[in-house]
């Protein structure tokens, strides 16, 4: 039997527990342009077929995407994704936004996003629902919900440094949110940071995760600049991690993945966190809209440019 660790149960590990890896999350990306055959997703992703395969078949025991015949009466299978699919649009808009933002546009990712109600180019934007502010993790406050706790998760789901081409454990620091967020252990090492907890022994108890691990880990979140170090102790010298700004700014995405799995993955006993909006003081339900003109964004009214086009610009 796989063995288990005791973690703090967050509804962000059960939406990366249903999306899954790197890989899966690229098809997903590819089903908001418009993939739904096998083949497309291959050639969109590069991703090997007996990969592929594997992480079609996980997103639709999943319920993130459904099979239906290609054509009436044909054989061949087409992916489309479900209603519950395709909720995870605002996370994929946030991680676009993220890589303009800060420079770390993926290989599959935008470099410029183009709304076509308004026209104009524009930022994905999280706002409340309620009042319509801005959501950031300043403007919002975190308490222990109805279904807080500890659960227990395989470690075999934690471990594992999955990137396209590489080994595990490969060379190249996660950069863009979808490296982070295929990387498990470095998307639970950021969470601990919306909670308070900045050094290295606290992190290590919260987590129960090894002490290399949580090094490498936090070695390569220095080096990309989304955690800076703050020494707080001279001798020895004793260290604290903090979100920078590019760090903070990864909060929507966490926010838009709690959001989606607490409407679609909750149990019975309630969200593990809620999360107050404190401009009105309500529980925080959020849309993601476009920066010029306010309207929610839609996949269809979502336009790209994608990164070779960057330089003409
Ligand atoms: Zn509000
Ligand atoms: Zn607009």
């Amino acid at each position: 039997m796989a063995r288990t660790r005791k973690i703090l149960r967050s509804s962000v590990n059960r939406a990366l527990n249903a999306i899954g890896d790197r890989w899966s999350q690229l098809i997903l990306e590819e089903a908001f342009r418009g993939a739904t055959r096998f083949e497309d997703f291959r050639a969109r992703t590069g991703a090997p077929r007996n990969t592929l395969s594997n992480r079609l078949r996980s997103l639709v025991a999943n319920g993130i995407f459904e099979q239906r015949a290609h054509r009436e009466g044909a054989t061949r299978q087409a992916y489309h994704l479900t209603e519950m699919g395709r909720g995870l649009f605002d996370s994929v808009l946030i991680a676009w936004c993220w890589g303009i933002r800060w420079d770390e546009v993926s290989p599959n990712g935008p470099a410029g996003l183009v709304h076509s109600v308004c026209g104009r180019s524009m930022l994905p934007q999280m706002v409340c629902d309620h009042c319509g502010g801005d959501i950031s993790l300043h403007s919002c406050s975190h308490r222990p919900g109805p279904g807080a706790g500890f659960e227990e998760m395989e470690v075999t789901r934690l471990h594992r440094r999955r990137q396209p081409g590489g080994g595990e454990e490969a060379a190249r620091p996660p950069s863009d949110v979808v490296d982070m967020t295929g990387d498990r252990w470095t998307g639970m090492v950021i969470s601990t940071q919306y909670f308070g907890i900045h050094r290295f022994d606290d992190i290590q108890a919260n987590l129960d995760i090894a002490t290399n691990i949580l090094t490498d880990r936090l070695r390569a979140l220095v080096a990309n600049g989304v955690f800076e170090r703050r020494l707080y102790e001279m001798s020895p010298p004793r260290y604290e991690y903090w979100l920078t700004k590019k760090g903070k700014d990864l909060y929507p995405h966490a926010l838009a993945l709690l959001l989606w799995a607490d409407h679609w993955l909750a149990d019975a006993s309630g969200p593990p966190v809620e999360v107050i909006h404190n401009a009105c003081g309500k529980l925080v339900e959020a849309s993601v809209v476009c920066s010029e003109c306010k309207v929610p964004l839609e996949p269809q009214t979502v336009a790209e440019r994608r990164p070779r086009e960057r330089a003409k610009t």
